[in-house]
Parts: structure tokens; sequence; C-alpha cells
């Protein structure tokens, strides 16, 4: 009986154990993120100032320009994808107008764009599929969007967020994730996991915006490989700007 009592004692204990390091390890991190959310609001109101009038950059003159310039824009920089669309959007405007390029025309079309052969076969299927499932229009929610071929997070919350105005998450490109890891925000290179957290640091509110508020810093200061922080106004609040400038910050 007596070995019985020890036996669920034992197990009690241990649950109890395992629930107390469980919740300790979530409080952890709900100090954790809300010591992120304070930073991270302070950062976004001096960056707002600086950047008030920040958009998408890309160049297009309806949904499916968009969506086929974001494809485009995937290891390209706007400024050459702006460059290739300048005629190839005179020439294809509908989705049908793509579905139905030749492919080795097209290729030649955007490959200066980098990746061309992927590119050409995506943006041939997913426009074939919008022309036939959804009547020539981008969809406009993210599970339909995900499923066209070239299309992953990144892509489908500029277009939705552009085209509809529909914010389901943030648009993780190189620049966010650059930026997001030298802030502090993020250690993981995953962009899904990126994402992930900044939507649980920034409030919804700030999404859609965060993006090209960060990818503008990235293009003028916090530039790949070296940023200069030297000129940057959120150095005080930036783990990567205290240690290079020697600040004394704390925070
Ligand atoms: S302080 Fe430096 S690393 Fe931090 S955001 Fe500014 S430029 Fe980038």
């Amino acid at each position: 009986m007596r070995a019985l009592a020890a036996y669920f004692y034992n197990i009690c204990y241990n649950r109890c154990c395992v629930s107390a390091v469980f919740f300790s390890k979530i409080l952890i991190m709900k100090r954790e993120l809300s010591k992120h959310a304070k930073r991270a609001g302070e950062i976004l109101a001096v960056l707002n100032k600086q950047y008030p009038d920040t958009k998408i950059a890309l160049k297009y003159d309806n949904n499916i320009q968009l969506l086929v310039a974001v494809i485009l824009s995937a290891q390209c920089t706007d400024k050459k994808v702006n460059e290739v669309t300048e005629n190839l959007f005179k020439k294809y405007k509908t989705a049908k107008d793509f579905a139905r390029a030749n492919v080795t025309v097209f290729e030649q079309e955007i490959r200066s764009c980098g990746f061309y052969r992927a590119k050409t076969k995506n943006i041939i299927a997913s426009c074939g599929i919008i022309d036939k499932q959804y009547n020539g229009k981008v969809p406009d929610s993210m599970k339909e969007i995900l499923t066209l071929p070239g299309v992953a997070r990144k892509t489908a919350n500029v277009v939705l967020g552009n085209a509809y105005g529909i914010v389901e998450g943030i648009a993780v490109d190189t620049h966010v994730r650059r930026l997001a890891q030298r802030m502090g925000f993020v250690e993981q290179e995953d962009p899904v996991k990126i994402e992930q957290d900044l939507m649980a640091i920034f409030p919804k509110k700030d999404w859609f915006k965060l993006t090209y508020t960060l990818i503008d810093h990235g293009r003028a200061v916090c530039k790949a490989p070296t940023p200069k922080c030297e000129e940057c106004p959120v150095a005080k609040l930036c783990p990567t700007g205290i240690k290079r400038l020697g600040l004394k910050t704390k925070f």
C-alpha cells in the first residue's frame, strides 16, 4: 500500500515539475515578447517618421501584373524587375495573355531577372489556373493564392495586401529578414518562422506597412553587407547598432 502511495506521489510530483517548467518557459517567452514589442513600437515610430510615404516599389497596372512582378522579384532587385516589366507589361496585360505566352520567347523577355526558366514556368502555369479557375482574377484568399505555382507566403502577403488590402501576415523578403535579425527580433533563417515571430511582436495594424518601412531602411541605411549604424536613427534601440557603435544603452 505504502509502495503504491509512493508510486502515485512520484507521478504527481514529476508531473507538477514538468508543468512548472512548462509554464515558467511560457512566462519567460511572454516577458521576452513584451520586451521586444515595446522596443519594436519605438523603432517603428522612428522609422515611420523617416519613411512616411513608404510603399511597394514594383510597378504594375493591374493585379495580374502585380503577381507576375512579385514572382519575378525573387532573387532579383525591384529596379531590375521594373526595367524588365516596362516593356513586358505593354505586351501581356491579362491572365490569358500570360497563360498563352510562348515559353521560349517569354524566357528571353524575363531572362535578366534570373531563374528565368522556373519563373516562366510558374508565371504561365499560375496565370493558366487564374484564367480557368478564377475567371481571370487573382484569388483573394491566402488559402487559394498559395495553391498557385511559385507563390509562397511572401508573394501571397505582398499580392493580397496591395491588391485587396487583405493582411494575413508580414511579407518577409531579404531586407526584412536582415533587419529583423540585426534588430534582435529573430535569430532564425526560415522566412516562415521569422514571419511568425514578427507577427507575435508587432500589432496587426502595422503588419502591412512594416515590410515596406524595413525595406526602405534596408536600402538607405541598414544595408547589406555592412549597415551604416552611425547614420541610423534607431541605433540606440538596436543591439547591432549598440554593439557596433559601442553605445552604453541598455534595453
Ligand atoms: S543600428 Fe545598424 S544594424 Fe541596427 S537598424 Fe540601424 S543600421 Fe541596422
